[in-house]
């Protein structure tokens, strides 16, 4: 089968999966689960055959019970590079929805000689899996009748010291224990050092910056940074391919089970009441790590894993929306006037894209629904002193070419970008954290970027955002 059905059913100007463009093999055959939530949850198996991945779906996921034989419904070859796959399909994309990698590993087929190509032709595939959850021997036997084009099949756990019974609280894989608000740190064993892939990939073509510069820069801001990402959820804005049309943009929340054990979770119940494992970055191992999946941005929340009801800073965001720079600038320092009356400490960045972060402590009694409301009212404020420059105004038609003070970020699960982590836009700009004296008209926010921040960092001894945190 070729990899046509794959491409016809998709419009890859609209989802983030990944082209059909060939892939290398793997020196070891790779299989993966891919956790789908599309109309219906269900589990995608793949096995890596002949180039591409061969695939069915699972409406209920494998289980490890022998007895236990689970339907799995082949559909179209995938191309080698979904293995790595996890996003959002957007709405009116097929399969649109959640996946997550849920297993994933090596495989052998148990006879060498007849391939898996062969045993699909015959309706009966024998194979050992090495995975996180799924070990050991699986069989796929596809059932009578079932030869038109989409083909039911059984997948189901061989016998052997890796086969368990269902019974022993296993419903379906989906089912997690949740524990939230507490950081996982298992015993695990960190590396000394973490291994850097493709360094030479091209990750901002406009400005011909790399992966290894990305990943270079993130070593040498780790001290600077971490404090940002310290014990808060985090997701991962990753582009493993870098920036260009095309190419997979996502962001990933829960961490795969695949992920080393040494990266520190957190279960955080989702809206669908889900538990959802968020990645905590408190060390440079676990920052590289990330990066070396091809993390660009950290988004983490404005709290702290421990006090979820309660953010631990405000964030106004000055948000141009092509307005002039220097309009940004104006408003930000009106902000600062305004707050410094009331006896309020702000600090400042660049967002890394077009605008500027004012930023102060939230120190007053509450949780997110005062600190909203309080800065609803200061934005109010800016607002009534800077009529013709500024608006509260979220549709952005309407706005006037005015600057979009926004507040509605400080509510819980929103998170927001912390100084110095780069940004998915061209020229591979940073949010660098700003002295108020830098905030004039002639502050060029493009001037900070993945090669400039060095010098900067050498320059700029303290950190200028530090008392944020304090
Ligand atoms: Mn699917």
């Amino acid at each position: 089968m070729s990899l046509a059905e794959y491409e016809r059913k998709r419009d890859f100007r609209r989802t983030p999966e990944p082209g059909a463009a060939p892939v290398k093999k793997h020196k070891k055959a790779i299989f993966v689960v891919q956790e789908h939530h599309a109309s219906r949850l269900h589990y995608d198996f793949r096995l890596e055959a002949d180039g591409v991945l061969k695939s069915w779906a699972v409406p209920k996921g494998p289980s490890l019970d022998p007895s236990d034989k689970r339907l799995a419904v082949r559909v179209e070859d995938h191309p080698l590079g979904y293995a790595g796959f996890s996003g959002d399909i957007p709405e009116g994309q097929y399969g649109a929805g959640h996946v997550e990698i849920w297993d994933e590993g090596t495989y052998e087929p148990d006879s060498a000689e007849s391939g898996v190509t062969d045993g699909i032709a015959a309706g009966r595939l024998e194979f050992t899996l090495h995975g996180k959850r799924l070990k050991g021997r699986f069989t796929l036997v596809r059932m009578r009748g079932g030869k038109g084009r989409k083909e039911d099949w059984l997948f189901i756990k061989g016998r052997d010291e890796f086969a368990r019974p269902a019974d022993v609280g296993e419903k379906s894989p989906a089912t997690e224990k949740a524990s939230p608000s507490r950081v996982k740190t298992p015993a695990a064993v960190k590396p000394k050092e973490v291994t850097l892939t493709h360094p030479g990939k091209v990750f901002f073509p406009d400005a011909g910056v790399t992966k290894g510069d990305v990943f270079a820069y993130y070593r040498r801001v780790a001290p600077r940074l971490l404090p940002y990402l310290r014990d808060r959820p985090v997701t991962l804005e990753r582009l493993p391919e870098g920036l260009g049309d095309g190419k997979p943009h996502f962001w990933q929340k829960h961490t795969p089970p695949s992920y080393p054990d040494w990266i520190p979770r957190a279960d955080l119940p989702s809206e669908q009441g889900k538990p959802v494992a968020y990645a905590v970055v408190n060390d440079e191992e676990t920052l590289l790590y990330l990066v070396n999946q091809g993390t660009l941005t950290f988004h983490p929340w404005l709290l702290r894993i421990g006090n979820l009801d309660r953010p631990d800073f405000v964030l106004f965001d000055l948000d141009p929306g092509g307005v002039e720079f220097s309009d940004v600038v104006t408003a930000a320092v009106r902000l600062r006037a305004l707050l410094k009356e009331d006896g309020v400490e702000t600090f400042v960045k660049t967002s890394g894209q077009s605008g500027l972060h004012v930023l102060t402590p939230w120190v007053a009694e509450g949780g997110y629904d005062e600190a909203r409301n309080w800065a609803r009212s200061v934005a109010e404020r800016l607002v009534e002193a800077l009529p013709d420059k500024t608006t509260l105004e979220i549709r952005k038609a309407k706005r006037g070419g005015r600057v979009y003070v926004d507040v509605v970020q400080n509510a819980r699960g929103h998170h927001v970008v912390p100084p110095y982590v780069v940004r998915a836009t061209p020229g591979a700009t940073v949010s660098a954290p700003l002295r108020w004296t830098e905030v004039t008209p002639a502050l060029d926010p493009t001037r900070f970027n993945v090669r400039t921040m060095a010098e900067r960092l050498r320059r700029m001894r303290r950190d200028p955002m530090t008392g944020l945190l304090a």
